[in-house]
């Protein structure tokens, strides 16, 4: 008689398969290298029929070492993203079902109001940030503070509005006391980022500081050694910047921060078109 699994942990089993779901993971078994390496795996993986006792093949000296990232390495153990497919035809409505009352982590105790993000889910632009301020936590909207004012201003200097573009953060609840979000903070709520960024398809997404910038990157690299740089992310244009609030305490850095967006608004065919729209039709 197979013994029974505690009720307890079939609670917590179940909780985090339903995770898992959530963020788009649905096969545990998936091959995670690419297609041409199949006959390699497989061979390993299956094994022929056989009459007699085969010695064990060596799995992980056979496999080939998983794909890097062009620009960075990984900053350690594997790629969070690299597990997780793009849902077909998935909506910010239905990620942000899924997210429902989110307790998946801590951040959630001292939240007033979880900031999924705002703005044109066609759009060719979105830019992501840390995570929700004071101001962000009680009105339920991304960058709606100091950071935000300066943000809306610049996103205007690009002859955009912000309906235009789609705005997000890496974790949708407010840090205590604005402190940088921990590790398995961005761990748990990024995968569901990544299904914001999947479902919307930008041609262009702007990091908003660093915390953005090695999240998506899946880096511990300093955002100054690659701000500024057309960089890859699953197929689309990435573009890291300064945090508007590294702005508000460095005014001078603007000018790095705006020839960055003027590359931007190049790609999106912006140039000296104040007041054009860089959505599809919204
Ligand atoms: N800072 C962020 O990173 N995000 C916000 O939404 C507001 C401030």
């Amino acid at each position: 008689m197979p013994e029974r699994i505690p009720e307890a942990l079939q609670e917590k089993l179940t909780k985090r398969l339903t995770f898992y779901q959530d963020i788009g993971i649905q096969l545990f078994y998936r091959d995670r290298y690419p297609q041409q390496l199949a006959s390699v795996t497989e061979e390993i993986i299956l094994p022929e029929p056989v009459q007699k006792p085969q010695p064990v093949k060596p799995v992980v000296e056979t496999r080939p070492a998983p794909p890097k990232l062009e620009v960075f390495p990984v900053a350690s153990g594997p790629s969070l993203f690299e597990a997780i497919n793009k849902i077909p035809d998935d909506t910010l409505l239905k990620i942000h079902t899924d997210l429902g009352d989110c307790t998946r982590c801590k951040l959630h105790r001292g939240r007033t109001k979880l900031v999924f993000g705002d703005g044109n889910p066609k759009a060719e632009l979105v830019f992501v940030g840390e995570g929700p301020g004071r101001d962000e936590d009680a009105q339920g909207l991304p960058f709606v503070g100091r950071a935000g004012k300066l943000l809306t201003q610049m996103i205007e200097a690009m002859g955009l509005q912000r309906q235009d573009v789609y705005i997000c953060n890496v974790v949708k609840c407010r840090p205590p006391e604005n402190r940088t979000p921990e590790k398995d903070e961005v761990e748990t709520c990024s995968p569901f980022l990544l299904r914001q960024l999947d479902a919307i398809s930008p041609k262009v997404i702007v990091c908003l500081g660093s915390v953005a910038a090695q999240t998506l990157l899946e880096t511990n690299r300093g955002i100054s050694h690659f701000r500024g740089e057309w960089l890859d992310f699953r197929g689309r244009k990435l573009m890291a910047t300064y945090h508007p609030a590294y702005l508000l305490r460095n005014p001078s850095a603007k000018g790095e921060v705006w020839k960055d967006l003027q590359k931007v608004m190049v790609v999106l065919g912006l140039q000296g078109k104040k007041g054009s729209q860089a959505g599809k039709s919204s």
